[in-house]
């Protein structure tokens, strides 16, 4: 399998053939080895059009879901970056690959532990691991540039509008009527207050902790 060719590709048909122009993007996409962050049954897949599973009931989002939510939160090389489900550790991988220093939060404890090895693997050491509950952020570290929320909940979480720099960017999935969930981008403006865009319809695994859903939310008992 020429993996090279099979990232290069997606990049060119899913990332750039739909809209994205954000070179520093398009060239982290085009480095990260996706591969590396999936299950070696699924590594073949790993550059198909769709989310791939990563066991515990997750998955690492589609290619396009990546540089849709990356896109939209306006990366700059140097900028301060908060995850929350870190997953696999590919999307982390892609924000420090665009320079970012990137702070990751996983609930799953087994999955930050591997994310961790994967990213030490592979020489991402600008992005920090913890596992634990995201929908409260990460205090000691704020404020941040940005912050990328890879679960949906049902509101968006207070604490994550608190750690956010005046003008930074908050991208987040949010389910505020049942079924259907929403991508959202929340920019903090130098006055305190927040603007809210809709990027439009999408489909995330649930927000699980303080500031998300209960655990028992649909069924998902971790
Ligand atoms: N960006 C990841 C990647 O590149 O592989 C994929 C993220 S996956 C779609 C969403 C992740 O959010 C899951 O691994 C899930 O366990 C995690 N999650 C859900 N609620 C969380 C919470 N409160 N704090 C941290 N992680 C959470």
């Amino acid at each position: 399998m020429d993996y090279e060719h099979a990232r290069q590709r997606m990049v060119r048909y899913q990332v750039k053939g739909r809209g994205i122009r954000d070179l520093s993007l398009l060239a982290a996409m085009g480095d990260v080895p996706r591969e590396e962050f999936v299950a070696e049954q699924f590594r073949p897949a790993a550059y198909r059009d769709g989310p791939i599973p990563i066991g515990y009931g997750q998955t690492i989002s589609q290619p396009y879901v990546v540089a849709l939510m990356t896109n939209a939160l306006r990366v700059r090389s140097g900028d301060k970056i908060l995850e929350v489900g870190t997953g696999s550790g590919y999307q982390a991988a892609v924000l420090a690959s665009m320079g970012a220093t990137v702070f990751t939060i996983e609930r799953q404890v087994p999955l930050a532990e591997q994310a961790r090895q994967t990213l030490e693997r592979l020489g991402y050491d600008q992005v920090t691991v913890r596992a634990g509950d995201g929908s409260v952020g990460w205090a000691e570290e704020a404020p941040f540039d940005g912050i990328l929320v890879g679960a949906a909940g049902p509101t968006i979480p207070t604490p994550l509008l608190q750690q956010l720099k005046e003008g930074g960017h908050l991208i987040i999935p949010v389910e505020e009527h049942k079924g259907m969930q929403k991508l959202l981008r929340i920019t903090r403006r130098d006055d305190g207050r927040y603007d809210r865009e809709e990027l439009g319809e999408v489909a995330f695994v649930p927000l699980i902790g303080e500031e998300g859903w209960e655990p028992e939310h649909r069924g998902y008992w971790q």
